[in-house]
């Protein structure tokens, strides 16, 4: 049978920073496919490299940014070999982001209804002034604001609302993958919740991918039906969600992002009880990037980096997963 397409597919993808200090590894060789009408969360410490690979997956790096090695396609069509031209018809239409604290980068002397205006009418140079208007108050529905805030200025909403708002504008163009950055970490979590639920509901309406960043693990693991958790720019496992609360079989470090929370439902928790501290990403530990902070880490650990497992339905990248597992574990 013929293998759907992927709505995005990394294949070996790296980036690194230029610094002064030297080449910052943030995403170091990750491969993963996201399918149509499916979410998946990217989970991970603070700089563990999950901004700067939803970054180039839009081909918005920073200046000092190089993809390094691989490919992203998204529907298909490679990301970085696109034009500017090719990549503004894209970008929005195809794959669009809400950007971390986007609520804040909302024009300020613009009305709501100006700023969804602008979206429609740089991509549809024939629509009338009319038929965006209409979509736009179609749009404030979708989301769940009361249309005549369209005449409103940003500074005039809520922050909850103003949230609503950049997913709206992420989803006017109807995208096949929207990413979304840590998109409710700067609300409180009456409105987080709110704005999940909504995600949730346009999500299954509209049935496009996305990749859900969020260093909040309970989070993560409700929304989506599949999580890659990010270690120093590694995918060090991708696993479905049930899988995390159902097996004990993980990566070393996914099991303290699991120790750490007391129930997966919780509705506010904290990343805490992993010892130790994220990797220098300029000058990585040899072989295993997470040695220094592993309990089970053997000399193999410090030398040899792990290849990746394939335990049922996970992807596990760590030696204890293959021979080394039994001896560890019968010491
Ligand atoms: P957070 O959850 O805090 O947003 P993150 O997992 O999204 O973190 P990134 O923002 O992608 O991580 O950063 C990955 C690494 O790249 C970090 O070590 C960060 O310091 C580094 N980095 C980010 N931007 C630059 C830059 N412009 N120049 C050099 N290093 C950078
Ligand atoms: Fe720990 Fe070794 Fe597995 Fe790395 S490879 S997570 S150091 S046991």
């Amino acid at each position: 049978m013929e293998e759907k397409q992927p709505v995005l597919e990394l294949e070996n993808v790296s980036v690194g920073y230029d610094s002064t200090a030297g080449m910052v590894q943030a995403v170091n060789d990750v491969s993963l496919k996201i399918y149509e009408n499916t979410i998946v969360g990217l989970i991970g410490e603070s700089g563990s490299g999950k901004s700067t690979l939803g970054n180039a997956i839009m081909h918005l790096l920073k200046n000092n940014a190089v993809l390094t090695n691989g490919t992203i396609k998204v529907m298909g069509k490679e990301v970085h070999s696109m034009n500017k031209n090719e990549l503004r018809k894209f970008r929005w239409s195809q794959m669009s982001m809400v950007f971390q604290s986007a609520m804040n980068a909302l024009n300020p002397v613009l009305t709501i209804e100006a700023q969804i205006l602008d979206v429609y009418r740089s991509h549809y140079k024939n629509m009338s002034k009319k038929e965006a208007r209409a979509r736009a108050r179609e749009l404030m529905e979708i989301v769940s604001i009361d249309p005549t805030h369209l005449n409103s200025y940003p500074h005039e909403l809520s922050g909850g609302m103003r949230q609503r708002v950049v997913i709206a504008i992420a989803i006017a163009l109807d995208p096949k993958l929207v990413i979304m950055d840590e998109p409710t970490t700067a609300l409180d979590v009456v409105v987080q919740r709110s704005i999940l639920d909504k995600i949730k509901q346009i999500q299954k309406v509209k049935k496009f991918a996305i990749l859900f960043i969020s260093h909040d693990f309970s989070l993560v693991s409700e929304l989506a039906s599949k999580v890659a958790i990010m270690y120093a720019g590694r995918f060090i496992e991708v696993t479905d969600s049930k899988s995390l609360s159902h097996t004990d079989q993980h990566h070393p470090y996914t099991e303290g992002l699991i120790n750490a929370i007391p129930h997966l439902t919780a509705e506010e928790v904290t990343i805490t009880g992993i010892p130790g501290n994220p990797p220098n990403l300029v000058d990585l530990p040899s072989g295993c990037a997470y040695h220094p902070r592993c309990q089970f880490a053997t000399e193999r650990c410090k030398t040899e980096r792990p290849v990746v497992h394939q335990i049922d339905n996970r992807d596990v990248e760590c030696h204890l997963y293959d021979a080394v597992r039994k001896e560890v574990l019968e010491s």
